[in-house]
């Protein structure tokens, strides 16, 4: 494959979209060699048709705040694969919101997608809305608002959007009455990670931060460690965190950091129940600020101002808050401080030159997120085969196919990114993975 000579023209193509071509070269650094095995990808022009979308849309977005000021927001959803199924993938509201971004994390949805066995395409939308300080009302004529623009593109059969950053279960729920109202179609399948009482699935909340301690579990067990007694600094107070957090501490493990843009709290006697609860209040009050962690809980989390979860000692790092929260220098110091793992749960949540150290530590693992974290969409997968069959499974059945799948993505990690040396590159094991199904998807379907 010319991967250099694809990513000149993409870079040329797209200047400044810096987070999608740092996705796009990963999966080509990874899958090169197995290209290179299959003329029939390079005569289909495979890769030069899965790094572009098969389409975007951009909309305006015009809202009235509290003051009767109006607002003007920028908005997109790029569906970008549906060889596999149909658009899958989360809306993030946040002000760094631009296109690069959901390019980013569209073209990574589609892998990841394609990992959890389910047959779903990948997609993914949102807004530079800020949430941020917004009152319940402006959060609800914002929803409705960015619904009322995008209801005629999407459909339970066409694109499912679901929550990510900033897009929760409140947002769900004035996102899907507005579809509800515009496209008078009620049966609820066009969301994932609706309210209990109304479509949506049990543990959805929780999936995605369970899923991935699932993983980190295999990937322990698989290095022959266990996870029970092992320190974990998590990044983020969010859904995600909040999943994580709980699994973690199920399973034994004591978390001993979460963190928030203000800074870390550190937690050395490890989180408890009440605190996990107390993430959730946190979530909701719109603040974005971790110190109300060591504010209410004053002796047990200590609040440090500027500093990240990576300058906390901890056994196993996981990142579960924005794209490249994790730097070189951040992989230095938890590698020096003796961290032995590091399981991505955010979405590239790692710098490229991170994961190159940590590779090129022996004994380090790494594993990226759209192996990691592909609990949260397998999820909304079982939410949508719910729906279409228009009833509800027990916790114990969704935890017991969120297990499965879990397990099923570390397999196919480990089947396709086996070493010489019988270690275990997890990040060719994902990208080779989620590539050779849809890439073989979209050879059978012909040239379209
Ligand atoms: N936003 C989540 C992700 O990054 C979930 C998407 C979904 O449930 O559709 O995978």
């Amino acid at each position: 494959m010319k991967a250099k000579k694809i990513m000149t023209s993409l870079k040329a193509k797209h200047p400044g979209e810096s987070e999608f071509l740092q996705a796009v070269q990963e999966v080509l650094e990874s899958i090169e060699e197995v290209y290179n095995q299959h003329p029939e990808f390079e005569k289909a022009k495979i890769v030069e048709r899965m790094v572009e979308p098969d389409r975007i849309y951009t909309f305006r977005i015009v809202w009235v705040d509290d003051k009767g000021q109006v607002n003007v927001n920028l908005a997109y959803r790029v569906q970008f694969n549906s060889a596999i199924g149909p658009y899958k993938g989360g809306l993030r509201f946040h002000k760094a919101v631009n296109l690069s971004m959901l390019k980013f994390l569209g073209f990574e949805q589609t892998f990841k997608n394609a990992l959890t066995t389910l047959p779903m395409g990948g997609g993914k939308g949102g807004s530079d809305f800020d949430p941020v300080g917004k009152s319940n009302d402006e959060i609800m004529r914002f929803c409705q608002a960015f619904m009322y623009e995008l209801w005629r593109n999407i459909g339970p059969d066409t694109d499912v959007p679901a929550g990510d950053v900033g897009v929760g279960g409140r947002e769900i729920g004035y996102l899907c009455g507005m579809y509800k109202k515009l496209a008078r179609e009620y049966n609820t399948g066009v969301l994932t990670g609706k309210g209990m009482t109304w479509g949506g699935s049990i543990l959805r909340p929780e999936a995605t931060g369970f899923g991935a301690l699932y993983f980190t579990n295999h990937v322990l067990e698989t290095n022959g460690d266990k996870l029970a007694g092992k320190t974990v600094a998590l990044s983020g107070f969010g859904n995600v965190a909040w999943g994580a957090a709980t699994k973690a501490k199920q399973l034994g493990a004591k978390v001993v950091a979460i963190s928030g843009p203000d800074g870390v709290c550190e937690i050395p006697g490890g989180i408890t129940d009440e605190m996990i609860d107390y993430m959730l209040d946190m979530r909701a009050s719109n603040r974005n600020k971790v110190e109300d962690m060591a504010t209410k809980f004053p002796g047990a989390a200590k609040f440090t101002a500027g500093k990240k979860s990576w300058s906390v000692k901890c056994d196993i790092a996981l990142p579960s808050a924005f794209q490249n929260e994790l730097s070189l220098a951040d992989a230095q110091e938890l590698v020096k401080n003796g961290t032995k793992y590091c399981c991505e749960i955010s979405n590239m949540g790692c710098q490229a030159e991170a994961i190159h150290f940590f590779q090129s530590q022996k004994g380090f693992i790494f594993a990226p997120g759209k192996a990691v974290n592909a609990g949260g969409v397998a999820t909304s997968g079982l939410e949508m085969t719910q729906n279409a069959e228009h009833i509800s499974w027990t916790p114990a059945e969704v935890d017991e196919r969120l297990h499965h799948i879990m397990e099923s993505i570390h397999e196919q990690c480990v089947k396709f990114g086996k070493q010489a040396d019988g270690t275990i590159d997890y990040v060719k094991g994902a990208n080779i993975a989620g590539f050779m199904k849809v890439a073989t998807a979209m050879l059978e379907q012909g040239i379209i």
